[in-house]
């Protein structure tokens, strides 16, 4: 409860109604800001459902029972380090065993860290059960991989977004859109420079880069799903595991893009002839579909270690990338191999594969540099 409130002769900034661990934290993270806090507890001890209490009503006297919460799954490890916890005696103990269950025939299920011990409790009550345990387990620690990072984030208001939020994701969005213009427009700008070596070497130019564009798709949906991670685990304070879920995005991206690349560079004939059938188009849509099928080992890695750097709130390394590689290189390099070296189409085509091998590489140093870990969003 927020606001200015009136205790007897005192004021508060807030007032608590409740000492159980929810209201406690709060508490201690209202007073860390300053605020005068007032916590009211109605039982005779604090700790709500986490306390472990003496003299319970059924047990003998001098027995301590936890009353309800027993296992310390959800309390965040950054509160425990944020409110110092472990200097006022706090300390995580491990449950070995994890379980003991009683049944009024006398039997018991006994679990814990042990598989092998596992696998014999549960085989007495079924040995389908004991089997399919292990299962059971990883499946919850695929679940928790996924949720738990979200647990101490703040959900955005959808219904009523305040000014902040709105700015927030117009900022954040603005230099995505931006750095999709920077490099889809980099497309267009090549157009009059191949334009000028006439009408069937654009139409050819343009069916490989639909070719292109549409075998990249796969890497568009592996690197938006590596973005996601990477703001999942940097939101959860383990930028290790963002750093290696791209990794592993990257290489298996570059694995898969060669063999694609292979195809598209032995087929690339076979392949613009599904879309023309006259012979000057074929010619020039299947050397360009030929010579951008070399660097396409790079593209794939090079999509996703670029929309890493989104996923972690980096919008603007990759923006000054396209930039820098698709202006500043890509275009004069297309217009110089293309006239000045007299490649005609062929070196527009090539300034691509240079580009984006360009960009794959120096994405790769960039992140590998990680100071996308530190950005804050
Ligand atoms: C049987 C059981 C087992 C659980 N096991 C686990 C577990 O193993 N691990 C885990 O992480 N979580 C467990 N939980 C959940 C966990 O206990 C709760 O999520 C947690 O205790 C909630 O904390 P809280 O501060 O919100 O509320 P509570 O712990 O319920 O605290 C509320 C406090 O407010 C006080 N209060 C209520 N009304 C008033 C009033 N009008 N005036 C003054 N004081 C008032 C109460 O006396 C109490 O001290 C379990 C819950 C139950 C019921």
């Amino acid at each position: 409860m927020a606001g200015n409130a009136t205790g007897g002769a005192s004021t508060y900034d807030a007032i608590i109604i409740g000492a159980g661990h929810n209201g406690l934290v709060t508490a201690c993270y209202l007073a860390r800001a300053k605020w005068k806090v007032l916590v009211l507890e109605r039982r005779h001890v604090i700790g709500g459902a986490c306390v472990t209490e003496e003299d319970v009503p059924g047990f003998p006297p001098g027995y301590k029972v936890s009353t309800a919460a027993y296992v310390n799954s959800l309390f965040r490890p950054q509160i425990i380090r944020e409110l110092r916890l472990a200097d006022y005696g706090f300390a995580l103990l491990e449950r070995n065993p994890s379980s003991f269950s009683p049944f009024p025939d006398g039997r018991y299920l006994m679990l814990g860290p042990d598989a092998a011990l596992n696998h014999r409790e549960i085989s007495k009550f079924s040995a389908r059960d004991a089997d399919n345990y292990p299962k059971y387990e990883a499946m919850l620690a695929r679940v928790a991989q996924v949720v738990e990072p979200t647990i101490g984030m703040i959900p955005p208001d959808v219904l009523k977004p305040g000014l902040g939020d709105i700015w927030k994701l117009m900022k954040l969005s603005s230099t995505g859109v931006f750095q999709m213009l920077v490099a889809t427009a980099s497309w267009t700008a090549l157009m009059p420079i191949v334009a000028g070596f006439g009408e069937v070497a654009i139409a050819g130019y343009v069916i490989a880069l639909r070719v292109v564009m549409f075998a990249l798709l796969p890497a568009l949906g592996l690197s938006n799903a590596a973005a996601t991670m990477v703001g999942q685990n940097l939101g959860a304070g383990k930028p290790e595991r963002s750093e290696s879920a791209v990794w592993k995005a990257g290489l298996f991206n570059f694995a898969f893009y060669f063999f694609v690349g292979l195809i598209l560079w032995l087929f690339s004939n076979q392949i613009i002839g599904i879309f023309t059938q006259e012979a000057e188009v074929l010619k020039y849509g299947t050397s360009a579909l030929h010579i951008i099928a070399y660097g396409f080992a790079f593209y794939g890695p090079g999509m996703v270690l670029e929309t890493a750097f989104n996923g972690a709130g980096d919008t603007w390394t990759p923006t000054y990338l396209n930039l820098i590689i698709f202006w500043l290189v890509e275009i004069p390099l297309a217009y110089l191999l293309a006239y000045y070296f007299e490649m005609g189409p062929d070196g527009v085509f090539w300034a691509i594969t240079v580009a984006f091998s360009l960009l794959a590489i120096s994405s790769g140093l960039l992140f590998r540099r990680g100071k996308w870990k530190s950005k804050m969003v």
